[in-house]
């Protein structure tokens, strides 16, 4: 059911257009004398249409507009402005504050239903067009694999938390996490199944975050980890965590039950560094300790932060 919220500060007219507006298919329309309340109303209920009388002696439509406008949620809809002919300044001025068309006093019973027929039509494709562009924003920042962030989305969360970290001088640790002998889980039960390893897998870290961290699928059975107000210390509390949970899963094949490992490297934001391909080098270099030292395992990087920073200062005198 649609809304349409009809403000007029005399009630025979609000009467007369609500009864206009019953002939209009699936409308529930809603009067009011007093356009303070009317607002609060729009702002609760978010109408799909707004009949507005520009003269009323508590506010004009003019002002009534701008405080619509400023609502949340109401920016876009649609709002018609219904003046006496002789009041041509007073429809310009509506229409510059937002109005989006005008009926002129009297009322035309058939034009009002023209009318907001039309702008309940703008409505309806404001809607679809805000579903599409959810469900693009969707597609284009998740891994559909894994319902994860995608490489692009977790590196621009990665970036954001970077001039976070910077700004207020607060730790922050990144984890790069890699499937042992994936090829192997492939080779040995198919892609599907390998495919199970990597959604579980997903789940697996996607409860083992705080809501402030973020996973991402980096690519292949590669994956990040974003730990804000996290040290190396914290960090490898979590990953050991991580580590065991992954350990300790299951996938069951029915003649057999599948378990699988990965190993991690970690790292931490260092003083003024800006750059994320050098922080995820270097949690890559820490993944590459992890392996070669057996797996299933996390390696801090080796050059700590504070190396890292007399390297760089050395670089600079
Ligand atoms: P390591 O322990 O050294 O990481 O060995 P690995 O076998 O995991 O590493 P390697 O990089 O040699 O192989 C990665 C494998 O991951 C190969 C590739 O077929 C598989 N893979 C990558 N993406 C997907 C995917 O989306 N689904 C499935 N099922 N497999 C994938
Ligand atoms: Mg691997
Ligand atoms: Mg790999």
């Amino acid at each position: 059911m649609k809304k349409i919220a009809i403000v007029d500060d005399v009630l025979p007219n609000a009467l007369l257009l609500k009864g206009y507006a019953k002939r209009l298919e699936d409308v529930e329309a809603v009067t009011f004398t007093d356009p303070v309340k009317a607002l609060d109303w729009c702002a609760e209920n978010i109408p799909d249409l707004v009949m507005l009388d520009y003269l009323m002696p508590e506010m004009d439509g003019t002002e009534f507009l701008k405080r619509f406008r400023e609502i949340e949620g109401l920016r876009d809809i649609p709002v018609v402005v219904i003046t006496a002919a002789e009041q041509k300044e007073a429809l310009y001025s509506a229409l510059q504050a937002g109005a989006n068309d005008f009926l002129r006093k009297p009322v035309d019973d058939l034009e009002l239903i023209a009318r907001a027929n039309n702008m309940l039509q703008l409505r309806e494709r404001q809607l679809e067009l805000a579903e599409a562009n959810e469900r693009l924003l969707i597609l284009a920042t998740t891994d559909s694999l894994t319902g994860l962030s995608n490489r692009r989305h977790f590196l621009e969360k990665l970036s954001e938390e970077i001039s976070r970290t910077q700004r207020y001088g607060r730790p922050c640790a990144v984890a790069m996490v890699d499937a042992d002998h994936f090829k192997s889980v492939n080779d040995t039960y198919g892609h599907e199944v390998g495919d199970r390893v990597l959604k579980q897998l997903s789940n697996l870290m996607s409860g083992e975050i705080r809501d402030v961290d973020c996973v991402g699928r980096l690519g292949g059975e590669e994956f990040a980890i974003l730990l804000p107000e996290t040290n190396v210390e914290g960090g490898k509390i979590f990953c050991e965590r991580l580590l065991k949970c992954i350990r300790e899963a299951e996938i069951d094949l029915g003649e057999t039950i599948l378990r699988y490992t990965v190993s991690i490297g970690l790292t931490e934001v260092c003083k003024g560094e800006v750059k994320t391909d050098v922080i995820l080098n270097r949690a890559d270099e820490a993944l590459y300790v992890a392996k070669e030292s057996g797996r299933d395992r996390v390696a801090i990087h080796e050059m700590r932060c504070a190396e890292l920073d007399a390297l760089a200062q050395n670089v600079m005198t």
